[in-house]
């Protein structure tokens, strides 16, 4: 948009100019406005509701993601992921807020308070919608490859960081595969959730593991903890790399063992009675 005070002042010019040269003052205001309506029409389409009475109020800001989503890039080097992050590449325009190098090194590319688009569909829990409510962090790594440990710190300084200043749930931190397991297996089985977890980041379970009581429904647990249950063997293959280091590929048998069912107890229990 063409400011205000600049476009008082180009008119001031223009008529200072018009003093010696009337003749091109005609061209020059056409010009000037011209600019101002293109200025008008470049400005972004009303967002208020037609059906209602636009009353504004200055009490609001900007949203606020609820969730950090965790990716693994599967690709060859960081460079390629940030032109992959930042482009129109050949699976469509695909985006991240933050790109962690294997070196530790922290890239941005879109506000916190911006809508990357990085998880796609799927859902945990209630949130359908994952992209407009959390933020996504893609870890440089390809498939099958270590995380370093250079990278896993930086993470976890950048969960801190999130966490903190946007007021996140700790607990609040998943991986794309958790939300999407019928589409998507990063960032895997290799990535360690159990340092994540003793640095107080996701959801792990806590104690001594038992074994759950007669009657225990380890789907309820899973929908609990906000795995889709729609493909139940691919929530299943989900929970393993999450929680069991386990890939099954796309077995799709894959099903609860006895470890898991604990696992399941003592992260239900922490959903139903989370500790003070
Ligand atoms: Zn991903």
């Amino acid at each position: 948009m063409l400011g205000r005070r600049r476009f008082n002042a180009a008119m001031n010019r223009s008529l200072a100019i018009a003093g010696k040269k009337r003749v091109g003052l005609l061209k020059f205001a056409a010009l000037l406005s011209c600019t101002a309506l293109m200025g008008a029409c470049a400005h972004a389409p009303s967002t208020h509701n037609p059906m209602a009475t636009w009353v504004p109020s200055p009490n609001f800001d900007e949203r606020r993601p609820v969730i950090i989503v965790l990716h693994a890039t599967e690709q060859t080097s960081v460079q390629q992921s940030l032109k992959t992050l930042s482009t129109a590449n050949s699976g469509g325009k695909v985006s991240a807020h933050y790109l962690v190098g294997d070196d530790g090194h922290i890239y941005q590319l879109v506000d916190d308070s911006k809508r990357a688009w990085q998880a796609g569909g799927g859902s945990w829990g209630a949130i359908t919608d994952l992209n407009s409510a959390s933020i996504g962090i893609e870890i440089d790594n390809e498939r099958g490859e270590a995380y370093t440990d250079a990278q896993i710190a930086a993470v976890i300084r950048l969960l801190g960081d999130l966490c903190t200043r946007l007021g996140i749930p700790r607990t609040q931190v998943i991986g794309h595969s958790d939300l999407a397991p019928t589409r998507k297996v990063d960032p895997g089985a290799r990535f360690p959730w159990k340092t994540l977890a003793d640095a107080g980041f996701g959801r792990w379970p806590q104690g001594e593991l038992v074994d759950p009581p007669a009657g225990f429904d380890p789907w309820l647990a899973m929908a609990a903890v906000g795995y889709s249950l729609d493909d139940r063997a691919a929530a299943v293959r989900a929970f393993h790399r999450h929680y069991r280091a386990q890939d099954d590929g796309n077995d799709p048998q894959a099903t609860f063992d006895a470890e898991d069912l604990r696992i399941l107890h003592a992260l239900n229990a922490r959903v139903v009675a989370p500790a003070p």
